[in-house]
């Protein structure tokens, strides 16, 4: 580190890492983490602390991962290249298990650091060197220089025993790197405001955030830097239930159209002609959203509800009273399948006069252009009531004369950001998410915490249940046969089935990769819809069985084609990848063959099942895997199969999975992604924090008299907004 010292006491959370650092470092470190303030790099907290007397254990590394290890010196050797001229020095460190080999091209000297018997820490990237692993040209620190004399004495004990905090690293910005600038950092940084207010501080036992950071950074003893983690880690939830609160009442802040039904209106002329009764779910929830829309302030809410729960009822319900009071309603759906399906669907409940009235319209990027023409002037115009559509709606095309109330379905194709971009086409309009993916209300707290939620947790009477089976094939190879003979049955009583294979031909995967973090479980190429295909093809139960493909690959218009051919049983199979998954309803399907099941989420596997045992016809899920038993792959197909529950599968999901994965693009990844917090295990600390915060908003709404605490909101709101425009 070059920097010269920062007079002490000068730095704040908000000064540029450019003043208080060298140049060279804090470029270093903006180029690795966009970090650009001291508050940013103090954020950067330790992914955990070792101590100079633990070893790492060597065997256990993985490979092609920046590491940084404590381990002790075996031996040194030299030699000489025969290919090439120059040396090579070798040193081969060990945790008294493992060996590892680092590598120096033409670093003799180096001979002089690594005597045998030295401790230190090492970082590189782990490779396979002929069997061995490896770190070639590792960055290294060794413990040796201040190594008190005596064993026995205090000092010695805590050297031995004193946490080194271990930090995220990448190749050219080591973990000390990152150490000794943290430590200039703290040197020079002046007293710093606490954004937990004193009262919701003392009352949690919490240390100030000046100690905290001091402690998580530069901990003496195991104690220091726990209660810091402690103090850390419920001021992110806190800051962050902060900005959603208070982003929820900037969104209420204004005002929006009341929409109420009248006796005799649209509303209560559909209820009328619908043929069945709703559940007592889809009244509730009908309920709160009427509420909502007869409010003054825009409608924020979110409907979560298994797959056929009859989420769109209600959203329809919403969109005629919208309609009704002279207002139009959009519907965005995240595939032009999709939003197609939702035209059918909507146009089939409304029947013919109510359809003439309110005049559905779709609005999708592949209509021919004078179809589209048509309906964007519609839209302008008014007449158009409802309006579905995809991303195109969107565009600067599109514009409405009266835009009272956004549908969004399905919530995880879209970010908020393109939630805006519509909102921003309408005066302050009600918003409605549907999800049909249960989110665990952490979950919902973190990610959608500035909506309302809503749940329907049961599903429509008169459902004839699903069954599900893992088909093992890793033991019972010849059941693979047997699956397409229950398929053939199925066929044989009328009945249609999809096959769902996780790539589209030999090369193409399709939104099927395995969870962030997890290794492919099955080795070898994925099973594509081409092969799967030509198997379904040839089998000669299935050699009268009307089969067609369907993937992301295909034309829209084809899609679309293939989708009204199966839903009009022109089709009896279709071998598609996950574009199946959301959404798609056809009552008569009753099969659902996922292949190579493993490499599918949990969440996933759930939704594709939806898709069959929607009518009265019972459903049928086989989960095909060439996963050993016992292997976490095959516990998480059990879990599929062993319940119909989609918050205990969302639970499972959020235990196994990536916590990336879960929070989607909106938290993962990128700066604004959560530090210490993890939504699965967090759970009372996030809810804790939500009241904290809401009381704190409650007394001061403008967080006037919470200045640290405002700051704190701000730098959160500018790290998401640089984050969204970083990603265009
Ligand atoms: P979701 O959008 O939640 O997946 P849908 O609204 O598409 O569910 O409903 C699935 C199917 O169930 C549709 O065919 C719909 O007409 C039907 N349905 C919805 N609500 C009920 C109900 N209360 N009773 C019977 N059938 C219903
Ligand atoms: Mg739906």
């Amino acid at each position: 580190m070059t920097a010269e010292r920062v007079a002490e006491g000068a730095l704040t959370l908000d000064s540029r890492l450019t003043t208080a650092l060298g140049g060279r470092t804090a470029q270093a470190l903006q180029r690795a983490w966009g970090y650009t303030t001291v508050g940013d790099l103090l954020a950067h907290y330790p992914r955990r602390y070792a101590t100079r007397g633990e070893l790492t254990a060597l065997a256990e590394l993985p490979l092609d991962e920046n590491v940084t290890i404590v381990a002790e010196v075996l031996e040194v050797r030299e030699r000489t290249m025969r290919s090439r001229r120059g040396s090579i020095l070798e040193a081969k460190i060990s945790d008294g298990t493992g060996i590892l080999t680092l590598t120096f091209f033409n670093q003799k000297w180096r001979a002089n650091e690594l005597r045998p018997g030295v401790r230190g820490m090492f970082a590189g990237k782990v490779s396979d060197y002929r069997g061995a692993r490896q770190l070639a040209h590792p960055d290294y620190q060794l413990f040796d220089e201040a190594q008190p004399v005596s064993g026995a004495d205090a000092a010695a004990v805590r050297w031995a025993t004193a946490p080194i905090p271990i930090y995220p690293a990448t190749g050219s910005l080591s973990s000390w790197q990152v150490q000794n600038a943290v430590a200039l950092i703290l040197d020079g940084l002046g007293p710093v405001e606490d954004p937990l207010p004193d009262g919701v501080r003392s009352a949690r036992g919490l240390l100030t955030h000046r100690e905290a950071l001091e402690l998580v950074h530069r901990p003496e003893r195991d104690v220091d830097w726990k209660a810091a983690r402690r103090t850390l880690r419920f001021t992110e939830a806190f800051v962050l239930q902060t900005a959603l609160l208070e982003r929820r009442a900037a969104a209420r802040a204004h005002e929006a159209v009341r929409r109420e039904p009248a006796p005799g209106g649209l509303l209560e002329r559909f209820e009328a002609a619908l043929p069945f009764e709703l559940t007592d779910d889809q009244h509730a929830v009908g309920a709160e959203i009427l509420h909502d829309l007869a409010e003054p302030v825009p409608m924020n809410r979110l409907v979560q509800g298994e797959v056929g729960s009859g989420k769109t009822v209600v959203a329809l319900r919403a969109m005629l009273v919208v309609a009704e009071s002279g207002g139009q309603a959009a519907l965005l759906a995240p595939t032009e399948v999709l939003a197609a399906q939702h035209l059918r669907s909507i146009v089939r409940m409304l029947g013919p006069e109510l359809s003439a009235e309110v005049m559905p319209t779709l609005v999708t990027g592949q209509l021919p252009a004078a179809d589209r023409r048509k309906a964007a002037l519609r839209v302008a115009a008014g007449q158009a009531r409802i309006v579905v559509g995809t991303h195109a709606l969107l565009g600067d095309t599109t514009s409405f004369a009266d835009l009272g109330l956004i549908v969004v379905d399905e919530q995880h194709r879209f970010g908020v950001e393109q939630r805006e971009a519509l909102r921003l086409k309408g005066r302050h309009p009600h918003v409605l998410v549907l999800t049909a993916t249960p989110i665990p209300r952490t979950v919902a707290m973190t990610v959608f915490g500035d909506l309302d939620v809503s749940t329907i947790r049961e599903l429509p009477a008169g459902r004839a249940g699903i069954q599900t089976h893992v088909v093992p094939l890793a033991e019972r190879p010849a059941w693979r046969a047997r699956v397409w003979e229950r398929l053939a049955e199925e066929l044989a009583q009328g009945r249609q089935g999809f096959v769902v294979c996780p790539a589209i031909d030999a090369k193409v995967a399709e939104e099927a990769d395995p969870p962030e973090g997890e290794p492919a479980p099955t080795a070898g190429p994925a099973a594509s819809v081409a092969s799967v295909l030509a198997e379904v093809r040839a089998n000669p139960n299935l050699a009268d069985a009307r089969v067609a493909p369907l993937h992301g690959r295909m034309a829209a218009d084809e899609k679309d084609d293939v989708m009204r051919s199966f839903a009009g049983h022109d089709l009896d199979v279709l071998v598609a990848t996950t574009v199946i998954e959301v959404g798609v309803d056809v009552p008569n399907a009753s099969t659902m063959v996922v292949v190579d099941a493993d490499r599918f989420g949990v969440s996933q596997l759930h939704q594709l099942r939806g898709r069959v045992g929607r009518g009265s016809v019972p459903g049928l899920c086989l989960l095909v895997t060439g996963a050993e038993a016992g292997s976490v792959a095959r516990e998480r197909l059990d879990a599929v199969a062993g319940t119909l529950d989609g918050f205990e599968l969302a639970r499972v999901d959020l235990e196994l999975r990536q916590e990336g994965d879960v929070l989607g693009a909106i938290q993962s990844g990128g700066r604004s992604s959560l530090k210490l917090l993890r939504v699965a295990r967090d759970g009372d600390l996030i809810a804790d924090a939500r009241e904290a915060a809401a009381e704190v908003l409650a007394d001061d709404p403008r967080l006037a008299s919470h200045s640290a605490l405002a700051a704190a909101v701000r730098r959160r709101l500018d790290d998401e907004a640089s984050e969204y425009l970083s990603r265009g």
